[in-house]
């Protein structure tokens, strides 16, 4: 690393609110690989995008809020630049020395990023003289700072992207048995491939939040005013067909908390799922469900929990997650494999102050889901992990061509490198109201 000039891609694409870091999991998340390359007299470029600016300057998504942070974090002073490209940023970047570091501007602020313009991503990787892509919130992305760039320099993951997938690939490969996934939060869409998947490994699978609403639905009852998608209602019946058929045990809530409204506030009660009143909103799971949880888990020795179990934003609705975590602790101090994933999961621990007492908290949202899936992540896939499938397969990083532009030259690779399809550009089928997207 001595001397080299490292173009490193992190996620620092964080929750804010009113130009406040709300959760700075990702930043930490990405310390121990900045500090390894500055203590093995690296200088480090750092690229991230935030938020959604869809190609023009959003002055609230700029990168200053994450710069200080991790000044804060890892006691350096980190400047940013007033954008990723330009002359200013060029003699920046110039004048970098070993041990130095600096933070490019938002990269969504060019509209080359999420389009994988090769242009842009050459303009970019002519920051570094290796590549480093230690982003794995972004990973599911084929975009110019996550994949453009490896077509132009040698490229490694960093140590956050090899700790994610160890312990997803873990979860995939070799769960301590038995195994039991927990699946919650708002909807089922975005959801039903994850679910196909683990319904392939998991030994107990049991649902919460408006997932379960809706998969009640399709085991037919009805669900009143609650949220639910009728249109994926036949998806979880094939889901509760597929698990019938493997033989695996399905926890769906035996009752639930029911509200007037979505509100702080509003009158609620605990009914049966059986008797969901019509006009009432079922918010949280009931105390008889959490018991019937709390048994299914007592054998288990891997847990999966992507999802909060009911509206955990309005405290009274909290319950069911707020015990569900406290589980989730007391397994994981007993010597069980908790790996929680989701922006929404991880912020309800934080509140409670035990999120530390899991094995893994995963920095992906939707990168986590499609990993668990079994899809490529092109983030990954640019880079031939040592040891990784990836490795024997040949390099070809196929560039987007768009009418009239040309594709980005191909090097001559010493190590191969997988396919990526242009496809994977057309990958944006998650929540645009979930800000870690
Ligand atoms: P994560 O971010 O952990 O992946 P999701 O984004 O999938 O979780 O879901 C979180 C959201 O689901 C929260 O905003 C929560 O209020 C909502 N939610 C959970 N249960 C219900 C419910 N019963 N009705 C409506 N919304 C719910
Ligand atoms: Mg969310």
């Amino acid at each position: 690393m001595q001397g080299q000039r490292v173009l490193l891609r992190v996620d620092f694409n964080v929750p804010l609110s009113d130009g406040k870091i709300v959760d700075d999991s990702r930043i930490r998340a990405a310390v121990p690989t900045i500090k390894a390359l500055l203590d093995g007299g690296a200088s480090v470029v750092i690229m991230s995008h935030l938020g959604r600016p869809d190609g023009r300057v959003v002055d609230g998504l700029r990168l200053r809020p994450a710069a200080e942070r991790l000044t804060q974090l890892i006691r350096v002073n980190v400047p940013t630049t007033g954008d990723a490209l330009g002359v200013g940023t060029d003699d920046a970047v110039r004048r970098l020395r070993p041990g130095e570091l600096l933070l490019l501007e938002n990269v969504r602020f060019h509209a080359g990023e999420e389009r994988n313009d090769p242009a842009f991503a050459e303009r970019l990787a002519s920051y570094g003289d290796v590549f480093v892509n230690d982003a794995f919130g972004a990973a599911h992305r084929a975009h110019a700072s996550t994949v453009g760039v490896a077509a132009y320099l040698p490229s490694y993951v960093g140590l956050l992207m090899e700790q994610e997938v160890e312990a997803l690939s873990n979860l995939l490969e070799k769960p301590a048995r038995p195994f039991a996934a927990i699946v919650g939060g708002g909807k089922v869409s975005g959801k039903v491939a994850v679910l196909e998947a683990l319904i392939k490994k998991v030994d107990l699978l049991i649902l919460g939040g408006g997932v379960a609403n809706t998969f009640l639905v399709a085991s037919g009852r009805s669900v009143g005013k609650s949220l639910y998608e009728s249109k994926m209602v036949d998806d979880a019946r094939r889901i509760l067909k597929l698990a019938q058929d493997r033989g695996v045990r399905v926890l769906l809530p035996v009752d639930g908390v029911v509200a007037k409204e979505v509100t702080r506030g509003t009158e609620f009660k605990v009914v049966s799922t059986d008797k969901l009143p019509a006009s009432w909103h079922m918010v949280d799971l009931g105390p008889a469900s959490i018991t019937a949880i709390r048994e299914a888990l007592a054998p288990i020795k891997t847990i999966l929990w992507n999802g909060p179990l009911g509206v955990f934003e309005i405290p009274s609705f909290a319950v069911a997650t707020r015990e569900l975590a406290k589980v989730a602790a007391e397994k994981a101090d007993a010597g069980a494999t908790v790996v929680v994933g989701g922006g929404d999961s991880i912020a309800a621990l934080r509140q409670l102050g035990i999120a530390e007492k899991m094995t893994h908290l995963s920095t992906g949202g939707g990168a986590s889901l499609e990993f668990l899936e079994g899809r490529d992540l092109p983030g990954l896939a640019v880079v031939p992990t040592a040891g990784s499938p990836y490795e024997t397969l040949p390099i070809v990083y196929v560039a987007p061509v768009k009418p009239g532009g040309k594709a980005a030259p191909r090097r001559a690779a010493a190590k191969p490198k997988p396919i990526i399809k242009p496809s994977a550009l057309d990958d944006e089928d998650d929540d645009e109201s979930d800000p870690l997207a």
